[in-house]
């Protein structure tokens, strides 16, 4: 069918690789581009031989609007699937516009020396995309993503209209560190550490970190303490939703992931305010990144299992109605399956089907668009068919 070129080779493009390899009907060719080109190499390595795509590497950095164009004019591929991090979403977009390429990231733009996230920047290249007549697929990960793609499919085929939707991400895992992140520790230090906020009649309510508090219990899991955080889609399900009143995102904590957080935010350790050090200018969370353990080599240490869904209330033919959807994906399986834990393939698995979404032409629409605005229906089959399938409850508790 195509070709994809992969930029980032971390912990969630490494899922994302891998699944791509599986599907190489689809995914003929891939170009994996990275910082460190070596890490490109030695999955290249690991899994030639076990598929039919073809795959390249190439050292890019994705700051570099030129480069980036050099590479894409080189490659040619159908569409670019950004696996770095949210700081490079601009960069590869404009390079996307120049060379008239499909794009695909999995989280919103996030400027490297502020802590804020939200979809306005990249909302910003709607136009321009459109004209180009190239789609940016926006936050094609779990959540955002799939929360998106539940939306959707919930409004679609559950409901008349959505009123209420609380995202509930749970990581029930256990990797045995004191303190370790599962995905980047510098993006999600700046996630977890943020004001929460919530969006209610209309407008957004903001929280102090950690304010809010629920516990639930979650099948596969058990019971979990979880907190309320600001979330990404929440922003464009507000908008994509008609009728929705209230959006609210809680994720979970156990006690010691947050007294350790604490403590480095006490001692000025999760600051990307610059201070120099022996006469070098360091940024705190980065000099922290280096000491915290790489959630890529999680993998083998983790056991326990993930469940991420949305829990919608609403309206069916005149009648309130609650519906839960979710996802429940085990740590060691995935390990077993793709060398990675469950957050990186509850991750990588839908960015490379977004990326599929768009190259087969079954999501393709000119412009820069969310999940939700989508048919769910193919997204939804395709999660069933390679290794994230969801269940349903009719009859969910729900949270406070
Ligand atoms: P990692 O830090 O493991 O990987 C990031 C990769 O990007 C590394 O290979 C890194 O290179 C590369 N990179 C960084 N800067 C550049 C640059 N300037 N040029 C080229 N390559 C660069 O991160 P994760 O895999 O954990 O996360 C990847 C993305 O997934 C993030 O944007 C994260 O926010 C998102 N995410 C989304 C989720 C969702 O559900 N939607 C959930 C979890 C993560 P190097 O190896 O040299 O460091």
């Amino acid at each position: 069918m195509g070709k994809v070129l992969i930029i980032g080779c971390g912990g969630v493009a490494s899922v994302a690789i891998h699944k791509c390899c599986q599907n190489s009907e689809v995914f003929e060719e891939m170009c994996i581009a990275s910082r460190t080109k070596s890490k490109c190499d030695a999955l290249k390595e690991k899994l030639e031989g076990t598929t039919k795509t073809k795959i390249t590497t190439a050292q890019v950095d994705a700051n570099n609007v030129d480069e980036l164009i050099a590479l894409i004019n080189e490659v040619k591929p159908d569409v670019v699937l950004n696996l770095a991090l949210p700081y490079q979403d601009l960069t590869i977009m404009d390079a996307c516009l120049a060379t008239k390429t499909h794009y695909v990231d999995t989280a919103n733009y996030e400027p490297e020396d502020t802590a804020k996230f939200e979809y306005s920047w990249q909302w910003a290249y709607r136009e321009r995309f459109e004209q180009a007549g190239i789609t940016a697929l926006l936050g094609s990960g779990f959540d955002p993503g799939v929360t998106s793609v539940f939306s959707a499919y919930a409004l679609k085929h559950e409901f008349d209209e959505i009123n209420y939707i609380d995202i509930l991400d749970c990581n029930g895992g256990d990797h045995g560190y004191p303190f370790a992140t599962n995905f980047n520790p510098e993006i999600n230090i700046r996630e977890v550490s943020a004001k929460g906020s919530y969006w209610e009649d209309g407008h957004w309510v903001e929280t102090e970190p950690m304010e809010i508090k629920r516990e639930y219990n979650f099948d596969g899991v058990g019971q979990k303490d979880m907190y309320l955080l600001h979330h990404e889609e929440i922003e464009s399900l507000a908008l994509n939703i008609p009728g929705i009143k209230r959006i609210r995102f809680f994720m979970t904590f156990g006690q010691s992931y947050l007294t350790h957080l604490k403590c480095l935010e006490n001692v000025g350790m999760t600051s990307i305010e610059p201070i120099m050090y022996e006469g070098k200018e360091i940024i705190p969370l980065q000099f922290l990144k280096a000491v915290l353990p790489d959630p890529s080599s999680l993998g083998p240490r983790t056991k326990g299992k993930t469940n991420i869904g949305c829990i919608f209330r609403g309206k069916k033919d005149g009648k309130d109605k609650t519906y839960y959807l979710y996802n429940i994906c085990d740590h060691e399986e995935c390990y077993k399956e793709v060398g990675s834990q469950a957050v990186a393939y509850t991750t990588g698995v839908p960015a490379m089907i977004g990326a599929m979404m768009v190259m087969t032409g079954k999501w393709n629409k000119p412009g820069v668009h969310n999940m939700e605005e989508f048919d769910p229906d193919p997204f939804m089959d395709a999660l069933n068919k390679w290794g994230l399938p969801w269940k349903e409850d009719r009859d969910p508790v729900l949270v406070d």
